[in-house]
Parts: C-alpha cells; sequence; structure tokens
C-alpha cells in the first residue's frame, strides 16, 4: 500500500465508524485525535483533494513486454470502482450495474462486529504476509507436487492457529508426482576452448508432466527440415541437437505432426517410439538385393485412417472467426468418453492448450458440448458429428462466433500431400520409408524448440494416462516469439549457435493423494448451513512463476478473511467454510468430487452460497446473480462500499451488484470452482475482479510473479469476503435459487460475463 492511503483511508474509516455508531479499537493514528467524536459525516468529496496519483510500481509498467501487466483505460460502461462524486457515506449505498442505490432493509450481521472487521481488515490486514509465505517460500504448486502438498498442510495449521477447525480432505490420488526443480535455457556460442559462452537467457516452458534433461544439456541448434535437400545438409549434425520447430499462427503454418502443438507432438514421438522398437522403422530400410529390384510402383493411396465410433480420441481441425487470423488457426481435440461424460483437451498448438470442463456427449443428437478455459477467457463449445467430421462453433458474443471444424488426424505419410509435380521426383529420389520428421527424430536429437505465439509463454500439461511405465522421454521446450526469432534469425543467416537446457524434473510413483484444505467457523445458532469462501491453491509451475495471481492471491484472500472473522470474534448463525481447492487446472477436480460427495450425503441443499475469488490480483469488484439474490447480496456487501479509496485509480473500491436470470459470473459452466456448485443448482458466484492489473499477463505464464500483486486490492477482497460472509451467515433464509417470477420487474440486464473478444488478453477467468 503506498504510503498516502492509509492516513486517508483510517480518516474514511473513522468517518465509517461514525456512521456505524461504534467505538473501534484506537489504532497508532487515531491515539493522537481529540478525544470529542469527530463532527457529524460530511460527504466525502468534502475530503481534500488527493495529491497526484503516485507512478504505479516497475512491475505495472511492464513496458519491455508485449502484453503489459497492468491494462489500459476500462472499457466504457464497464465499471471499474465509484468515482468520488458518485459515493455516499460508506456502507450506506450498494451498487446496482454500476448505479450506488439505496441499501434494502434485510436484516444481516451485527453492525458491531461488522465494523470491527472493517477495522481489523484496514488496519491490521495480513494477506500480504500469507501471499508472500505461499509464493517465495512454498513456489508454485501443481496438483500432487510436494510443493502443494506442503501448501495445503500449512495453510490447514494457519487456519488451526486462528483457532479454527481445519483439516485435509483428501478428494482423490493421481498416478505420478512431477516435481519442477530449477529450469535453465540459455543459448549461446562454442569457444575454440570448448567453452560454451551464453549470450541470451530465454523465457521458456516445458508441459508439467513432460520429460526433464538428465542435468544441463547442450546441443547445437538446427532447422527442423522440411526438404530432402534441407534433410541431407543436416543429417549428420542432428544427433545431441537442438530441433527449432517453425512457429506457426500468425498465417505461418507449420506442416505434418510437427505443426499439431506440444501434445500432438508428444503422441508423434510415442507412436515413432513404438515403431521403432516394433522394427518397423529403419533408418536405412533394408537395401532390396539387386535382381529383386521391383519396379517403381505408383505410391498406393494414402489409406485414410479406419473411421472410429464416437468422438472418443484425437480430433484435428481449422478454426476461424472472432479474432483468428485469415485463414484459421489449426487446433485439436482429444477425448474420452464415460457415457454421456466427456473429458479431455483442447488446444491451440503453440499457444494454449487445457483441459474441457463439463463435457457432455447426447449419443442419439452425436452433439457434445463442454466449456473451455482460454487465454482469451471462458467459452462454450457445442459440435455435431456427422460422419467422420466433427463441426462445431463457440458463441463469443452477440455478433462473434468462432467455427470450427475437425477430422480424425491422418497417419504421418498422409499428412503432407505434395503438390503432383513433386511427386514423381519424391518417389524417385526417396525410397519408401520414414518419413523426414520421423528420421530427424531417429537421429535421437536432444530436443525440439517450438514457439509461443507472443512473449508469454503458458504452462499447461496433463496426468492422464501416466504412469511410472510410460513416462514420457522426449523433451520440448516453447520459447517467447523474441526469443524464438533470436535463434531463427542467426540460425538462418547460417550461424552456428547452441542451446543448454536444464529441465530438473522429477516422477514419483504413485498413488499420489491430493487434498483440498478446509476450515470452518461453526454456526452457533444454524450449524448445518454453510456459507462458502474459497479458492485454487493449485497452480501451473511453469519455469520463473510462483503461481501468484493463479491463484495465490484468491487463497491468500481466503485465508485472511479467516483470520479477520478470528479475530473480531465473530459468530455468525450459520457456519462459515473456508476452503483451497486442488486440481483445478486439470479440471476443477477438487471442487467436483466435494461436490459429488455433499450431493450423496444429500447436504447440497444446506449450501446457501459458495464464492470464488480465481481473477487474480484485482479487488472484488461484483457479483454476477439471479434478480431474486440482489437484495441479500446488495445488503451484505453494501458495508465494504465507500470504505476502500484507491488514490491510483481515484475510485472507491466498491462491490458491484449485477442481476440476471442467470448465476455466478459469465457462462453458467464458468471456468472455476464455482461451476461445480452450479452445475448442482447450487448459488455460485466466481467474483468479477475488476482494477488496473492485466489478468492474462500472469495467466499460466512466466510473469506470474510475486511483484504482480497489488495489495490495496488484495486488502480490499480479503475484507470484503469477511463482511458478506459473515453477513449471508446472519441471514434471514438460505439465499433463493430460482429467479423471480417472470412478471415480476426482473431488473434482468443479462448481463453476459463473457469476457469480449475485443481484448484478446484475458481479463480475468
Ligand atoms: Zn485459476
Amino acid at each position: 500500500m503506498s504510503s498516502i492511503a492509509p492516513r486517508r483511508l483510517v480518516l474514511a474509516a473513522g468517518l465509517a465508524l461514525a456512521v456505524l455508531g461504534c467505538s473501534s479499537k484506537p489504532t497508532s493514528q487515531q491515539a493522537t485525535k481529540p478525544a470529542t467524536p469527530p463532527p457529524a459525516p460530511t460527504p466525502i468529496t468534502a475530503a481534500p483533494t488527493p495529491p497526484p496519483a503516485p507512478q504505479p510500481p516497475a512491475a505495472e509498467q511492464g513496458a519491455r513486454r508485449e502484453s503489459p501487466a497492468t491494462r489500459g483505460p476500462t472499457p466504457p460502461g464497464r465499471f471499474n470502482g465509484t468515482p468520488p462524486e458518485l459515493a455516499q457515506r460508506p456502507g450506506t449505498y450498494f451498487v446496482l450495474n454500476g448505479t450506488p442505490e439505496k441499501v434494502p432493509a434485510v436484516k444481516l450481521g451485527e453492525r458491531a462486529t461488522v465494523a470491527r472487521i472493517i477495522d481489523e481488515g484496514k488496519n491490521r490486514n495480513q494477506v500480504m504476509d500469507h501471499l508472500t509465505h505461499l509464493t517465495t517460500k512454498l513456489g508454485p504448486r501443481l496438483t500432487g507436487s510436494s510443493r502443494l502438498e506442503a501448501a495445503n498442510r500449512w495453510a490447514m495449521e494457519q487456519f488451526q492457529s486462528w483457532g479454527l477447525e481445519s483439516h485435509l480432505y483428501q478428494w482423490g490420488t493421481i498416478p505420478v508426482r512431477f516435481d519442477r526443480g530449477p529450469s535453465h535455457a540459455k543459448v549461446g556460442t562454442m569457444r575454440e576452448s570448448g567453452e560454451f559462452r551464453p549470450t541470451r537467457d530465454l523465457e521458456f516452458t516445458a508441459p508439467a508432466w513432460s520429460a526433464g534433461t538428465n542435468g544441463p544439456v547442450r546441443g547445437q541448434i538446427i532447422k527442423m527440415p522440411e526438404t530432402e535437400e534441407q534433410y541431407e545438409a543436416v543429417k549428420d549434425k542432428l544427433a545431441g541437437s537442438w530441433i527449432l520447430i517453425k512457429a506457426s499462427g500468425q498465417g505461418r503454418r507449420g506442416v505434418g505432426p510437427m505443426s499439431g502443438g506440444a501434445q500432438a507432438r508428444q503422441r508423434f514421438f510415442a507412436e515413432t517410439r513404438r515403431k521403432i522398437e516394433a522394427g518397423e522403422l529403419k533408418l536405412q530400410p533394408d537395401a532390396q538385393p539387386e535382381e529383386a529390384q521391383p519396379e517403381p510402383q505408383p505410391a498406393p493411396e494414402a489409406k485414410p485412417a479406419a473411421p472410429t465410433e464416437g468422438i472418443a480420441g484425437a480430433w484435428e481441425g481449422t478454426a476461424t472467426g472472432g479474432r483468428i487470423p485469415e485463414g484459421g488457426a489449426p487446433f485439436t481435440l482429444e477425448f474420452k468418453v464415460e457415457g454421456d461424460t466427456v473429458t479431455g483437451t483442447m488446444g491451440y498448438p503453440n499457444y494454449h492448450s487445457g483441459p474441457i470442463k463439463d463435457g457432455k456427449w447426447d449419443n442419439a443428437s452425436k452433439t457434445l458440448t463442454f466449456s473451455w478455459e482460454g487465454p482469451g477467457g471462458t467459452g462454450t463449445y457445442s459440435f455435431k458429428l456427422d460422419g467422420q467430421t466433427l463441426s462445431g462453433q463457440s458463441q463469443r458474443d452477440e455478433n462473434t462466433v468462432i467455427a470450427l471444424s475437425a477430422k480424425r488426424p491422418q497417419p504421418a505419410e498422409a499428412a503432407a500431400p505434395q503438390p503432383e509435380a513433386a511427386r514423381p521426383a519424391r518417389r524417385a529420389e526417396r525410397p519408401k520409408g520414414p518419413s523426414i520428421d520421423e528420421r530427424v527424430f531417429m537421429h535421437a536429437p536432444a530436443g525440439y524448440i517450438s514457439a509461443s505465439g507472443d512473449e508469454l509463454v503458458r504452462t499447461s500439461g496433463n496426468f492422464r494416462n501416466l504412469s511410472m511405465a510410460n513416462l514420457p522421454k522426449d523433451v520440448e521446450i516453447t520459447v517467447r516469439s523474441s526469443d524464438y526469432d533470436y535463434i531463427n534469425s542467426r540460425v538462418s543467416d547460417g550461424g552456428t549457435i547452441h542451446l543448454e537446457v536444464n529441465l530438473d524434473h522429477t516422477f514419483v510413483e504413485g498413488p499420489i493423494p491430493v487434498y483440498n484444505t478446509i476450515a470452518e467457523i461453526k454456526g452457533v445458532e444454524l450449524p448445518d448451513e454453510v456459507v462458502i469462501i474459497s479458492a485454487h491453491l493449485d497452480s501451473w509451475d511453469g519455469p520463473g512463476s510462483l503461481g501468484t495471481t493463479d491463484n495465490a492471491t484468491g487463497s491468500s484472500v481466503t485465508l485472511e478473511a479467516a483470520r479477520i472473522l478470528a479475530a473480531v470474534g465473530a459468530k455468525p448463525k450459520r457456519t462459515i467454510r473456508f476452503i483451497l481447492w486442488t486440481g483445478e487446472e486439470q479440471g476443477l477436480l477438487g471442487s467436483r468430487a466435494y461436490v459429488r460427495e455433499l450431493k450423496e450425503k444429500d447436504l447440497l441443499k444446506n449450501i446457501s452460497a459458495v464464492f470464488v475469488d480465481d481473477g487474480g490480483t484485482n479487488f472484488q469488484g461484483g457479483l454476477h446473480c439471479l434478480d431474486s439474490q440482489v437484495d441479500f447480496l446488495a445488503a451484505a456487501t453494501a458495508p465494504v462500499n465507500g470504505v476502500f479509496w484507491s488514490s491510483t485509480d481515484q475510485r472507491f473500491l466498491d462491490v458491484n451488484i449485477q442481476p440476471g436470470r442467470r448465476m455466478g459470473g459469465g457462462i453458467s459452466g464458468g471456468s472455476s470452482d464455482h461451476a461445480s456448485f452450479l452445475a448442482e443448482g447450487v448459488p455460485g458466484y466466481f467474483w468479477d475482479e475488476v482494477g488496473r492489473a492485466n489478468y492474462g499477463y500472469g495467466w499460466h505464464t512466466q510473469n506470474d510473479k510475486l511483484d504482480l500483486a497489488i495489495p490495496e486490492y488484495l486488502i480490499q477482497s480479503s475484507t470484503c469476503s469477511a463482511i458478506t460472509a459473515y453477513n449471508l451467515a446472519n441471514a434471514p433464509t438460505l439465499l433463493p435459487r430460482q429467479p423471480l417470477p417472470r412478471n415480476e420487474d426482473s431488473k434482468d440486464t443479462s448481463a453476459s460475463a463473457e469476457p469480449s473478444s475485443s481484448n484478446t488478453q484475458a481479463t480475468a477467468r
């Protein structure tokens, strides 16, 4: 928090407390003030004009990188806090679609307790201590990793140290633990002396649960040959070298298996390895005895892959529309079908790939629907299977539709149909046998280098179908596009440069238990009824990332909300439960398992509401809710309003209530753990995180470090969560679950939370 803010805010707090008519424990500043109560509160705008906004810290300037850490001006109509001229006395208004309104008269929590929560949250907030420990001491927390288990246990001990009951809830196991140690990649030149002289540190990643190097591995960088001539020119240098894969995207498209993205390449490597072991592939096909040389026969037509049933397995295709460049972008799908439940991944090669969520297959209509979280936000996808073609679309907003069409991947040799002219020559010059990609692979290069489409390298990966018996063996790193251009231009100019990569990857045989950390403040009147404050503790673990804004910030906000409520001795009527989920990045695994158990025990009816903070370091600036829930949420969040002044934004960090006919923020499937509850009709809220931070800059990228955190926002978020939970835990009833009957003036603004495709940089999610 900048030095200015506290004094100013304390002034405001003093006023707020006055309004709330209760004395707070004197803090240092207040001690100096005369005993007499401050004069009657005057509108905030009367406060002296604030000094010029201080310069945002370096991290927020991020000039050097393509996608800055802070985003540009807030688009018109998008709420980003209440300007001073609109704000009213603290806690006396709620914000409805951006406009201050009178607070509905709903009796919720004790005003004195709310005042103590505000005082504790503003003047003794420890959210940054939790965040600093989670990131710099415990580090990135991949599902199933040692670091995450340590974080689960640390959080449990924190909760217990504040007097809460807390335990680890095991939601399952994973087959193999993956621990990533310190990793580096640098390019340089080799001196005569054999000494390696690094010239550039790369920003890169390698998928989680992927092959590492056994210590630093150094090799010359060779561009992936695409023609026989190119292959002949480099074949003697391939062993132990690093293969530079042509960047695809922006109109540049790779060919054959090498173009399909990291996961498609891993499939190609595994398949080629199988063929080699089966003797189906040899670098030098067996020489035919002279006399037996048969007449060169026309190459048999590439046999299209045998049609397979349903949608299980791999698909490849092209997506068009929205911001996708002219000509479309290649994408891949891979599905596993159990009954009507579909799991799997979707990916845009070298850009981003990740798990699909809420996959549903309807065999009768041959239709598939799922939601997928991409850098541009979350979208719902619906596909129809017609023969061997899967065609689908994703409605981004009322005028943007992404069209997708996919087929089964063709066997490698069929991948690159050659123009007629080339065909006779190739057949003439290349005896029947392995493709260029296969031959390069068989020369045992050190590994492969692919390029990201921008300056961000996003980490993903999955542990499905993994066992100690089939651990990946082939190394691939993805570098940011400027690193690719640095390498590519030097190699293309005929330069000889080397790459040294050290990937410290450790696999531990499972089953590895995986946990959510749960804690609670028991309700004093209705202990079986529950309000849940939560966030996911797991993160991706790419080199450079500490898993800060996805999602140590939400986890720290949840921890601090619990500490504040414990510190003020809150005694809510209903139980307030704090949950740190894991397995979120792999498909909401921890929350889905928890919801499944509550459902089996018929306990979902007792959950009043579930709140998820998973929008990074921005402040809790809004809730999308049903029109029937406005009164409760308005009264619950009103005490936050007019209290947190940001001198940087020149705004009050208020909570904007946005009613509609659908719950929870964004599409019903949604992209975080609240969706697991929404799927069962339980009110699940994804805090609409508002502010100057550009979420996409740290989302799964190398930049997700502590310096992205904005303390004043996290102080608001943790205090807001404490107040909202306490108030709803004291509400007259559980939150309504159905919208108001149609004929009622339903205040339906059908605010679509789906982020517009105008800003490809992820605004949140
Ligand atoms: Zn997240």
